[in-house]
């Protein structure tokens, strides 16, 4: 499906130690929120920063007898991601309990999907640039419970727990060692980030913890790397930190790049990197120390027993593959392909699928190219700058059609369609209508032009002189012309008529 990419895998960061180089290899365990109106196992609902504890059903309280209900809708949205990952579905999957004490996980584990999970192998390009990509594995996605949250810093002496994040549905998104650098790792997160928003299964709100990542860093000598690739023997790579809830595409940076630079430190005085979990700390800009890895028989995994295996039709999923939007790898290269625009132009104009959509409104039955030009530099120029998005755009898909249909009917210039959006922007209205009422048409009038041109030409005889002994200063009087007529005259027709002119 994705053959019509080709690329270049872009070069692993290096960096250089005080002994030789030394390469970055990185995977990422990325928990994305489903987005759902209701939680996995409950009816309760998800909304953000509702009142403390106000979205809490029985079950999410691990009340005595309460019995799990999976919701169909998240298993969907799970399914969704992976068909959107290229990945395999597994038509049979099971539930796992983690079992682990926290005071915002009131059932003492938490339900997740170890050993049999609904996802499996898929892959995501990650752009680097035009005519660069890497392409990262997929190794599997579980779906998983979410826990609760406990406050600290509302009070001296106590803590608070809040519930209502207690049993949300995530995706538990796991790559393979397959990033070469903290640049990489940003760009898959955020393309991971871009493909959920187009399937409506992720909203990828940082801020808000909807997306975070653990981040697993190692370094090993240049070749080595190649040799895991052959052989897929992790022996060949270094050991590995993990670096834990990552909810910010600069921290990832920061966080990697200080972690390989700690790891190399070690390497080369002769010790050894040991396995463990790690917290990036912003304001100091390191990653410390948080407790040893623990080994996965800690959490005494087992099936759950409230919850049966989950089995799925291939006809349901085939069901969700009929109705899967276009992705935003297979826009970008029917903008190229079809309308024509540069890789860059089509990677900005598909970024956001609401971006994308306006702008293929913007462009239907019109020249592909002038319409990117305009919605990139004219109304992404003006919206960025306002703070605005396309959705509170103050001017639409049509009236922006309208202005460029006015260019190419040639009824007005391109100076004077500036204009024109700008009162769109300020004032709305029809664009054609605006035109025609505030006489802001191009006059194509030829004699009206010619009466310019005479006029200007008249006016200044020691410039004709010069022109006509160097032809190159006829533009001076083109811009003269257009000037006097308000850059309403038609610069070709200008054009043509001052070169006679000045010739004759
Ligand atoms: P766990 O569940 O214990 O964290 P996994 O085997 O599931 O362990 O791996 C977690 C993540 O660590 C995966 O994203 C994987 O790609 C990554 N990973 C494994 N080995 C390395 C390594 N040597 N360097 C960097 N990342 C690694
Ligand atoms: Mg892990």
């Amino acid at each position: 499906m994705l053959d019509h990419l080709s690329f270049t895998a872009p070069q692993p960061k290096v960096i250089a130690g005080a002994r030789g180089d030394w390469e970055l290899v990185i995977g990422l365990e990325v928990h994305a929120q489903v987005a759902s109106k209701a939680k996995l196992f409950s009816g309760a609902s998800t909304e953000f920063g509702a009142e403390p504890n106000s979205n809490v059903a029985f079950v999410d309280a691990a009340m005595p007898g309460m019995l799990p209900v999976i919701n169909e809708f998240c298993v969907a949205q799970a399914v969704r991601t992976g068909l959107g990952l290229k990945a395999a579905i597994n038509l049979v999957s099971a539930f796992d309990r983690k079992n682990y004490f926290y005071p915002d996980l009131p059932q003492g584990y938490q339900i997740s999907q170890l050993y049999h999970p609904i996802v499996g192998e898929g892959e995501v390009i990650v752009d680097m640039g035009p005519g660069v990509a890497r392409r990262v594995r997929i190794e599997r996605i579980h779906l998983e419970q979410d826990a609760g949250k406990s406050i600290h810093d509302m009070d001296p002496n106590m803590s608070f727990v809040d519930l209502n994040r207690t049993g949300v549905a995530l995706m538990e998104i796991v790559s393979r060692p397959d990033i070469r650098g903290p640049e990489e790792a940003a760009a898959y997160v955020s393309k991971l980030r871009q493909i959920m928003r187009y399937l409506g299964t992720c909203d990828g709100n940082m801020q808000n913890g909807n997306l975070r990542a653990d981040v697993n860093v190692s370094v090993c000598p240049p070749g080595a790397y190649e040799r895991y690739q052959e052989t897929q023997d992790f022996s060949h790579l270094g050991t590995r930190c993990e670096i834990k809830n990552m909810n910010s595409l600069r921290f990832i940076q920061a966080a990697i790049e200080y972690e390989a630079r700690r790891q190399i430190g070690i390497l080369e005085d002769g010790g050894k990197v040991v396995q463990e979990t790690r917290l990036y700390d912003p304001d100091k800009g390191e990653t410390r120390s948080m407790r040893s890895k623990e080994e996965a028989h800690d959490y005494r995994y087992f099936p759950d027993p409230d919850l049966l295996p989950l089995e799925i039709e291939q006809a349901w999923v085939d069901g969700i593959a009929g109705n899967m939007p276009e992705l935003p790898d297979e826009k970008k290269a029917r903008f190229v392909q079809d309308l024509g625009l540069s890789e860059y132009d089509a990677g900005v104009l598909t970024a956001e699928v609401e971006n994308a959509d306006f702008f293929e409104a913007v462009a239907a039955g019109r020249d592909g190219k002038m319409a990117a030009n305009w919605v990139i530099n004219e109304l992404f120029g003006r919206l960025n700058k306002e703070g605005l998005t396309v959705a509170t755009s103050p001017v639409s898909a049509p009236q922006l059609g309208g202005v460029i249909d006015l260019i190419a009917g040639g009824e007005i210039s391109g100076k004077i369609a500036k204009e024109l959006f700008e009162i769109l922007w300020l004032e709305g209205g029809d664009p054609a209508e605006i035109v025609e009422s505030r006489g802001m048409k191009q006059v194509t009038d030829l004699g009206a032009i010619e009466k310019a041109v005479d006029e200007i030409i008249a006016a200044n005889p020691a410039q004709v002189e010069k022109a006509k002994a160097n032809p190159k200063l006829a533009g001076w009087f083109v811009g003269q012309v257009l000037k006097a007529t308000g850059g309403k005259a038609n610069p070709a027709a200008v054009n043509e008529l001052v070169a006679k002119k000045l010739g004759g």
